[in-house]
């Protein structure tokens, strides 16, 4: 047995699915035949082979919450580029910003006044925080990081086990055997990572406290929610402890924001009162442009102008060429102002509340020891028991044979949902029939998984 389902049961459905997939996809297949020897290993980003189906979808086209792929299958995508969509594909102020940028130019590095009115909107979306802008949501991390040693003058960084804040190194770090470790499976790995980072277990405050009395932590990285493995909800104190230890020991409080901003107008931190003094969010900030916002308090912006003062000159390892485009300040400010509204988290988390439900009252029905975690849009199945609390045990909640079997059927029933875990986003898009399509799904499944065949 592998999370309450027999082993032959999770071939029998691999093996099915898998063979249905191929065999109903002979242009996707004729065509990566053809045209993918050009890429390393046949993808243009390592991770696409990392999806269960036999080989990657081809797709030609996405608008709202739907995907059609070269076969001509209509999907109904619950993965939403694992949040880089989240408010649905193209979402039209997005869209009509793109269209009316491209004819303005496209990277200048200078701003616009786009770029003056995009900064208002972030402080009144997200805070009171003095802003800048990258590319991706690892760059913000990397750079939120640079800041906090330079401000604090102090060397490590303390993450949770289990997290993932994009590929920067200083995070990849796990616990074994209650040390902090490099995490296994980095490729041209030399620099020895634990001599700049801690590693200790999310809602263990009694750890955190003694990384901190070491006195060398700039800064405690973390999600709200860790939501990279199997997600882990933050117990009763554990957000209002990272804050007062941090404070008490000189350390600062980076948020990374980039999945729970699921949780509602301004994410987490706003939903819940959180106070980082560094805020950071990525993937869907700009509707799908590829763009990342980090920004400090005006405490911690003082603190580092002091600083700038000593620097030496020089290049402070910050920045890349593209980011703080013309085209990411259009969608940052439509995003902002036409596409993170009210009214579409109202939306979204109605849809989230009915997907949660639905997949909690089918594994109920079947008896299935898995539970349903939800994060405002953000919904995953997690077939263990729950809740989980800590990194180590949601590094055991995952089940990948069960898993991958499942992701593939319920793509040959036309539901996607997210790789590498179980989950699914519902966007300002996303229908209540898709929602009802993907429960439907999933139940179907499960009777098949969880079948009395005495
Ligand atoms: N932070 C978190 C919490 C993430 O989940 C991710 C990516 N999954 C990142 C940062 C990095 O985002 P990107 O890959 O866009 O750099």
């Amino acid at each position: 047995m592998i999370a309450g389902v027999r082993r032959d049961r999770i071939k029998a459905l691999a093996k099915r699915e898998a063979k249905r997939f191929a065999a109903t996809r002979p242009k996707t297949r004729a065509a990566l035949e053809a045209g993918a020897d050009a890429w390393l290993d046949g993808v243009p980003m390592h991770w696409m082979k990392d999806w269960p189906m036999p080989f990657p979808l081809l797709v030609t086209k996405a608008k709202g919450a739907r995907l059609t792929d070269l076969d001509g299958y209509g999907i109904d995508d619950f993965c939403l580029g694992d949040t880089g969509s989240m408010f649905g594909h193209s979402p039209k102020p997005v869209a009509q910003a793109i269209r009316r940028q491209a004819r303005r130019g496209l990277t200048y590095m200078l701003p616009t006044t786009a770029a003056l009115r995009a900064g208002a909107l972030l402080c009144e979306r997200f805070g009171d925080f003095r802003w800048q802008i990258a590319t991706t949501a690892t760059d913000a991390n990397r750079f939120a990081l640079r800041v906090a040693r330079a401000v604090t003058g102090k060397p490590k960084l303390l993450v949770f086990n289990g997290c993932y804040h994009g590929t920067v190194d200083d995070t990849m770090v796990e616990l074994t055997n209650g040390r902090t470790a490099p995490r296994a499976g980095l490729v041209g790995q030399v620099a020895d990572l634990t001599k700049t980072a801690v590693s200790v277990e999310f809602n263990d405050v009694e750890a955190v406290r003694a990384a901190l009395e070491t006195g060398e932590i700039a800064a405690i990285l973390t999600e709200p929610v860790m939501t990279n493995s199997c997600m882990v909800l933050p117990q009763a104190g554990f957000h209002d402890a990272l804050r007062q230890l941090s404070r008490r020991h000189g350390a600062l409080l980076i948020i990374d924001e980039t999945h729970t901003i699921s949780s509602g107008l301004g994410g987490y931190s706003r939903v819940h009162s959180l106070s980082p003094d560094i805020f950071v969010v990525g993937k869907c900030v700009a509707g799908g442009m590829p763009t990342a916002v980090w920004g400090m308090t005006p405490d911690v912006a003082a603190a580092y102008a002091r600083y700038n003062e000593t620097r030496a000159p020089g290049h402070s390892g910050m920045g890349t060429t593209l980011s703080a485009n013309p085209m990411q300040f259009a969608c940052l400010e439509a995003t902002l102002s036409e596409v993170m509204t009210k009214e579409n988290y109202d939306h979204m988390e109605k849809g989230a509340e009915r997907l949660s439900d639905g997949l909690h009252a089918a594994i109920e029905r079947h008896g299935a020891p898995w539970h349903v975690v939800r994060v405002g849009a953000r919904v995953e199945f997690i077939c263990a028991p729950g809740p989980l609390k800590n990194g180590t045990e949601a590094a055991a909640a995952h089940a990948p044979e069960v898993e991958a079997a499942i992701h593939t059927a319920l793509l040959n029933r036309g539901c996607l949902i997210a790789p590498f875990h179980n989950m699914m986003l519902v966007s300002p898009a996303t229908r209540k029939r898709q929602i009802d399509g993907l429960i439907a799904a999933f139940d179907e499944i499960l009777s098949f998984l969880f079948a009395d065949d005495k």
